[in-house]
């Protein structure tokens, strides 16, 4: 057994880890960080950028978003279900971040919305590649070689197993790396931030009822198992729900050319299973509210349906709205995706020459679908006398052939679990600091209630980087008060 020492050791160098590193080392601590995974930065490298809130990127756009005004959105969305001390430190701490992070050399193309009803409040990082997946990457990157600067020690293919508490407080940190060396690493403080538990299908059943891949389908990276929650549990801290971060998910039809999903974002007809619609489709693109409203159906699916004359206006206009996730505008790719799903039977993706046939083929209430397309074509004339949607959106339905696609309930993995303070200290049943015990980012992240906020977009990573440094600052502070 390897036997190390130092002041902090961080558990997973995903967004929170990095930064709780970097933030920890600048604030003299020595710091170790253990990854489990070949590489760092975690689900962030998938993604595109953090919340920022009274950002110079929103003053230059004219588009402020202010801390009073998020504040009070989020307490409201939340019902004040939430800890109000933690809110307000994250998104007043969080314009700052965005420029402690450009210190680090991380550059953003601005402060952006992720639908019409959200706030400019995702700052994407800039990647060399334009707007789009995987930006975050490059923040990732920066945040190492800031890390590296400082000293801090990064062991990967190591993960964590155990935090040594001895008269309770920690005392060390137990890691096993991938050739099987058996780490102990005496330290005075612990950082937990493993990113949840969004891989491990028996502790998501457990935990919130649902069947991974039967009834959910995850975007989450693999090794997201919840170590970090059960050793932190095992700890002392106390436990608090775990949820799902609700996501929508096109499952089977996410590889197909682009112009598909971009098609079935659009807010056109969304029925269940019943033949039934089942929500104003204006808010489709807030991918929580769509993954809630699945959820909520028969079979956990719905179906998205458009008829030809609708592609056609898409193909020749461009869609209704954009989304910088799936950046392409341009949907001509969509009949070449529509030939690609027929050759591989692809049973998520249908092509019909009349609404019985779609009926029949979706396992869907022929009568019951036909009469939904009546009458939303006549509130198409009249206005949605049903859910209300902007008249803007409102398509007929008329011309064959009609194509749907199905919507499943989704998450980008799971939030929540580890109890903790506005200073990101891990807490115990009684609401105390387990004495140098610290969480950030999806491990801790109770802050959303039922379901994450996406109203102002970036907060998943923004929390998540916000919490890091956070949990950085004091657990250094905690390191320095506690030297021998
Ligand atoms: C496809 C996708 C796109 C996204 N886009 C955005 C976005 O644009 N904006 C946004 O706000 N949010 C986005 N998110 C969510 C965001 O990426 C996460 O909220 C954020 O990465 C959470 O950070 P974290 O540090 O808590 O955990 P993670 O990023 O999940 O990192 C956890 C790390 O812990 C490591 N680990 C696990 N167990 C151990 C162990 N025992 N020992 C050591 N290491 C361990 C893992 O290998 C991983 O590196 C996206 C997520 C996905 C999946």
């Amino acid at each position: 057994m390897k036997k190390l020492e130092t002041d902090i050791v961080v558990i997973a160098g995903g967004p929170s880890g990095l930064c709780a590193a970097v933030q920890a080392a600048e604030d003299g601590a020595n710091v170790i960080v253990l990854e489990k995974a070949g590489v760092v930065g975690g689900a962030a490298n998938m993604g595109m950028g953090p919340l920022g809130i009274g950002t110079k990127y929103q003053k230059r756009q004219m588009r402020e978003v202010t801390v009073e005004k998020a504040f009070n959105m989020f307490m409201e969305y939340t019902h004040y279900n939430v800890d109000a001390r933690l809110i307000r430190r994250y998104f007043e701490q969080s314009a700052e971040t965005i420029e402690w992070l450009e210190e680090k050399g991380v550059e953003f193309e601005g402060a952006f919305s992720y639908f019409p009803k959200s706030e400019p409040t995702w700052h994407i990082v800039k990647s060399g590649n334009g707007i789009g997946p995987r930006a975050a990457g490059a923040m990732n990157r920066a945040l190492y070689n800031a890390a590296a600067e400082l000293g801090v020690q990064f062991f990967l293919n190591t993960p964590a197993n155990k935090i040594v508490m001895e008269d309770g407080k920690v005392a060390g940190v137990l890691a096993k790396d991938n050739t099987g060396e058996e780490y102990e690493i005496r330290c005075k403080a612990a950082i937990v931030a493993t990113g949840g538990a969004g891989a491990n299908k028996e502790f998501i059943l457990e935990k919130t009822g649902y069947r991974f891949g039967e009834d959910l389908f995850s975007f989450a990276i693999p090794g997201l198992m919840g170590d970090g929650l059960k050793m932190a549990w095992e700890a002392g801290a106390d436990q608090l729900p775990v949820r799902i971060e609700m996501a929508a998910n096109f499952e089977g039809i996410e590889e197909l050319p682009e112009g598909i999903c971009n098609v079935f974002l659009q807010p056109n007809l969304l029925v269940n299973k019943f033949g039934k619609r089942v929500m104003n489709e204006d808010h489709m693109q807030n991918a929580t509210y769509l993954s809630n409203v699945v959820a909520h159906q028969k079979d956990k699916i719905c179906y998205s349906i458009v008829d030809s004359s609708i592609v056609k206006y898409y193909v020749r206009n461009g869609i209704d709205v954009v989304s910088l996730v799936r950046p392409n505008e341009d949907v001509s790719d969509f009949y070449d995706g529509i030939e690609l799903a027929e050759k591989t039977g692809n049973k998520n993706l249908i092509k019909a020459d009349s609404i019985e046939e779609l009926a029949a083929k979706l396992g869907v209430d022929a009568e019951n679908l036909e009469d939904t397309i009546d009458s939303y074509n006549d509130y198409c004339e009249s206005g949605d006398e049903e859910f209300f949607k902007d008249k803007r959106y409102m398509r007929p339905l008329r011309k064959a052939p009609y194509y749907a696609a199905a919507v499943r309930a989704g998450g980008y993995g799971t939030v929540g679990g580890i109890r903790i303070n506005e200073n990101c200290e891990a807490c115990d049943k009684d609401f105390m600091p387990v004495p140098g015990l610290y969480a950030a980012g999806a491990d801790s992240c109770n802050i959303y209630d039922d379901s994450y906020m996406f109203l102002l977009p970036g907060n998943s990573m923004g929390y998540a980087v916000n919490t890091g440094r956070i949990a950085g600052m004091t657990a250094a502070e905690y390191a320095e008060k506690n030297q021998i």
